[in-house]
């Protein structure tokens, strides 16, 4: 019996007894935790969907007796009838205890420890049972951190399986698969949600997002990749919580936002983002672009058909990278600033565009770090935005053999499609690529009309204006 049904009955006995006890808070009204078996015959959870390795992790655990279960997203997506990112067990060893049972496992995480185990390629995460901090009474101390605004420092306060519910984000992902006898244990009501196609956090939804503020994140990420609608209580204090993301680590918003824009939803993503005003606190530097209305920089245009591309690559098994999404993301404000430079300080192109690089990017692993492996490549592609407008025979083949052509030539489609006035340069360089050695001679004495370089006229003396 779940511990909560338990007190809900006792709470009845007192009221018979004409001794009334405080009502749950009203966001917290409607989630019952009581232990729900869903049978196989009811969740019909195709046995072969599972994967091998995962289950024999499970399995593992509950030959040396421990409990074991797949949990989390892969059920969750599993009863949805869609293809699991990945598989998860939870356990009641701890870290160190599973880890012995693993010959290829490492204990992993500070904040939150895990045990990973390894299979070839493949990778199965196993988390001990965590508890809600309230209970690390006899545990060390040490185990379970949170800050003055609510926020969880460390978590690694255990506890049994149904605590182990109560701590998970969603009720959706917090149903347990026991391969041992192929139920589905809900602790939450988390099945009916999913049916219903609602998400729900668990507990009191303020609370929740305070403890970690990716919960928020995590929130637009599922409504949008699952088609769910985010329960009002639940959705309601994001409107208020969304500044405490910026307590969030620059690396761990990167992986959010790679989670946001890199898995096949991410015009959704976006989309559900920006009506819990939380894009912003991702991507400062494009919000107040995305609120105004300037013709030269259709912004909302070229930040949707970036996503909108990502999205279609990946539906076509081709690769993404975080360079093009950031440099796609990150455009205008780095050529607004790079204008700027020019006409105020009357800097060259090129130093300009590299001083407005750095300037934005300084600004944007503040909140999301990029590491440099994609920077480097994300500033060659601005670069090369600038190259691309020389259409010289010379220029335009050596702009060609850059290892960064493809990209670059696909964010300036991006720019022209989005309503950017090139000049028909991307059709030029869209035709270079097919043309022959004279054709391409002959394409590169068209005058190249797109993009010159805005430089501030200086007043200078008539007798100057003829070297101009
Ligand atoms: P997906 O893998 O499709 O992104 P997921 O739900 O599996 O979705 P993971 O990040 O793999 O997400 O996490 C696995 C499970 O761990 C989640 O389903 C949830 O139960 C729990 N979890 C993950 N992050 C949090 C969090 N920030 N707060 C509470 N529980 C979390
Ligand atoms: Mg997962």
């Amino acid at each position: 019996m779940g511990r909560s049904l338990f007190q809900h009955i006792i709470s009845r006995l007192l009221g018979l007894l004409g001794i009334t006890i405080q009502e749950p808070p009203a966001e917290q009204a409607d989630i019952i935790f009581s232990k729900r078996i869903i049978p196989e015959a009811e969740h019909r959870i195709p046995r072969r969907l599972l994967d091998d390795n995962a289950l024999k992790v499970a399995y593992r655990l509950q030959d040396s007796g421990y409990e074991g279960y797949l949990v989390g997203g892969c059920i969750r997506d599993l009863l949805l009838s869609k293809v699991p990112k990945d598989f998860d067990v939870a356990t009641d060893a701890h870290p160190e205890e599973a880890a012995e049972l693993f010959r290829r496992s490492r204990l992993i995480g500070r904040r939150f420890k895990l045990v990973h185990v390894r299979f070839g390629r493949d990778l199965v995460e196993v988390a001990t049972f965590r508890t809600s901090h309230d209970n690390q009474v006899k545990q060390d101390d040490q185990a379970g951190r949170q800050c003055d605004s609510g926020m969880i420092l460390r978590d690694n306060v255990y506890g049994t399986i149904e605590d182990d519910a109560r701590r998970r984000d969603f009720t959706v992902n917090a149903l347990y698969y026991c391969p041992k006898d192929h139920c589905v244990y809900d602790f939450a009501n988390g099945y009916q949600d999913l049916q219903q196609r609602r998400l729900r956090i668990m507990g009191t939804a303020s609370d929740r997002y305070r403890e970690d503020p990716v919960r928020m994140l995590r929130a637009a990420r599922f409504a949008a990749k699952l088609d769910f609608t985010i329960e009002p209580a639940s959705e309601k204090p994001i409107f208020e919580l969304g500044q405490h993301l910026s307590k969030i680590a620059p690396a761990r918003l990167f992986d959010e936002t790679l989670k946001l824009f890199q898995s096949g939803h991410a015009v959704a993503s976006f989309t559900e983002l920006r009506r819990l005003d939380l894009f912003r606190y991702l991507f400062p530097q494009v919000e107040p672009l995305l609120e105004q209305d300037i013709p030269e920089m259709p912004v909302d245009t070229l930040v949707l058909n970036a996503l909108n591309n990502t999205d279609r690559r990946l539906a076509q098994n081709k690769s993404v990278t975080p360079a093009f999404l950031f440099a796609a993301l990150l455009w205008y404000p780095t050529k607004q600033l790079m204008e700027k430079l020019i006409r105020e300080q009357n800097m060259p192109q090129l130093p300009a565009l590299h001083e407005a690089a750095n300037q934005v990017l300084a600004a944007q692993v503040r909140t999301t770090a990029i590491p440099r492996r994609f920077s480097t490549p994300l500033r060659e592609i601005w670069e090369l935005q600038l190259r691309l407008t020389r259409r010289s025979e010379k220029s335009a083949a050596r702009t060609f053999e850059h290892p960064r052509f493809r990209a670059a030539y696909d964010l300036l489609l991006l720019r022209e499609n989005s309503g950017e006035a090139l000049d028909g340069l991307s059709q030029w360089w869209t035709d270079y690529q097919t043309a022959n050695p004279d054709q391409r001679h002959s394409m590169s004495q068209q005058p190249a009309t797109a993009e010159r370089p805005k430089r501030r006229r200086r007043r200078r003396a008539p007798s100057n204006r003829a070297n101009d």
